[in-house]
């Protein structure tokens, strides 16, 4: 059996450095540690372990395999490129690793509604899966224009038994949608409990969803040590709000001869408006109660950011992250949505694995790094997610 994985940090008050914290109401900074406390209970308790740990291997299909891609490495000439399947979990991502454990800590604290916003509806899915299970109340807001975008998540999580509410005010999208689901929140924090979707928010959120998700760095290493008898050179993942990057980050943060490597979207070019690489371009700010880099427009607000893959359109990054940027562990690329594009159509022709738009940044930088490493060298790439959901965009884009 696979134990979670708890790294040292943050600090008590959910600093890591600089970054992270509470900025939210009093009042809600008490609701904020009644979850600290419920989680703190819960995670070193055995039952709540094992109950997670079989679903990850039961339900989820854990562990997920690393798969060498070998007909891509011999073209690239470099170094070997090698996937965690992070696509073949249920449901598709790695988004189910923290929704399983939010729902379970929803369902040991009593809370009576899960309530959380989805804008291309992949937390929506992966929520009302891991809702479905565990037999509690979900309750998902999204953007009326997101819905008529995005009808196979939209079924989906209808079939799955959730309260999916649309969103029509502002420009009914996501912003609009984590408004609307905040204001539903705040109606009850105490009976309710609003479910983010990355190691983003207020603590103890960024510290919670990366101990859910370290399971994928747990597992990595120890594959390929099994494997290989040897610790990848580069690993590398695609940064969002972070959640699966430093999912496969943590387990190899002591290791400090292998490099590790977050991939930031860089849309349509950095010296463009439309891009959101918050590290690469942004600066120490707020947003949605905590402190992190942020990409803002000329007034200090949260600016408009672009990404191809919806999964990476967000203005801030996880407090874990900054800080892991300012210390140097982590360095921070990016790629263009048309290096993205290419990759995605690569490694579904030379592999058989068509990949999710947001994973696919993460192949890309392995496409543009390996031929400037040695045949026996390895990168790891976390493949975060599968690209049915995407597979419809992408030929309309390239009229196949
Ligand atoms: C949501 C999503 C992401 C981005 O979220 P992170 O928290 O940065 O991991 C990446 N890949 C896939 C497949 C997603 O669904």
């Amino acid at each position: 059996m696979t134990n979670l994985s708890f790294a040292p940090m943050p600090d008590e008050q959910g600093y890591f450095g600089a970054y992270g914290g509470q900025y939210v109401p009093t009042e809600l900074q008490k609701v904020m540690n009644d979850i600290n406390a419920a989680y703190e209970e819960i995670r070193q308790c055995t039952e709540f372990q094992q109950e997670l740990a079989s679903l990850f291997a039961d339900y989820v299909g854990r562990p997920s395999p690393i798969f060498h891609a070998k007909r891509l490495s011999d073209q690239l000439g470099g170094a070997q490129i090698l996937l965690k399947r992070e696509d073949l979990n249920h449901t598709g991502a790695h988004k189910i690793n923290h929704c399983l454990g939010e729902a379970l800590l929803a369902k040991f604290m009593g809370k009576k509604k899960v309530i959380a916003e989805t804008g291309a509806g992949q937390h929506g899915v992966a929520l009302a899966t891991a809702c479905a299970l565990v037999g509690i109340p979900c309750e998902i807001h999204m953007g009326q224009a997101d819905i008529e975008k995005e009808h196979p998540n939209v079924v989906k999580m209808k079939i799955l038994g959730c309260n999916l509410i649309s969103v029509t005010r502002g420009t009914a999208t996501l912003k609009d949608a984590v408004d609307s689901a905040f204001e539903e929140y705040l109606k009850d924090p105490e009976s309710f409990i609003y479910a983010i979707g990355s190691v983003v928010g207020p603590h103890p959120f960024p510290k919670m969803v990366r101990d859910f998700q370290s399971i994928i760095g747990t597992e990595a290493r120890e594959q390929c040590l099994t494997r290989y008898k040897r610790l990848p050179d580069v690993v590398t993942a695609c940064v969002g709000g972070g959640s699966n990057a430093i999912g496969i980050f943590t387990a190899f943060l002591d290791d400090t001869q292998v490099k590790l490597v977050g991939v930031e979207p860089a849309g349509e070019g950095l010296d463009t408006q439309r891009h959101a690489a918050t590290l690469t371009k942004g600066k120490p700010g707020h947003l949605h109660g905590m402190a992190c880099y942020v990409l803002e427009d000329e007034d200090g607000n949260p600016a408009p950011v672009h990404s191809i893959a919806s999964g990476l359109d967000y203005p801030g990054i996880g407090p874990q992250h900054s800080y892991l940027n300012d210390l140097g562990r982590v360095d921070y690329d990016s790629v263009t949505d048309q290096e993205t594009l290419d990759a995605f159509m690569r490694l579904s022709r030379v592999e058989g694995i068509i990949p999710a738009l947001e994973s696919a940044h993460a192949v890309a930088w392995a496409i543009r790094t390996a031929p400037t490493m040695q045949p026996n060298q390895q990168i790891l790439v976390n493949l975060s997610g599968r690209g049915d959901k995407d597979a419809d965009f992408v030929a309309n884009l390239l009229n196949l």
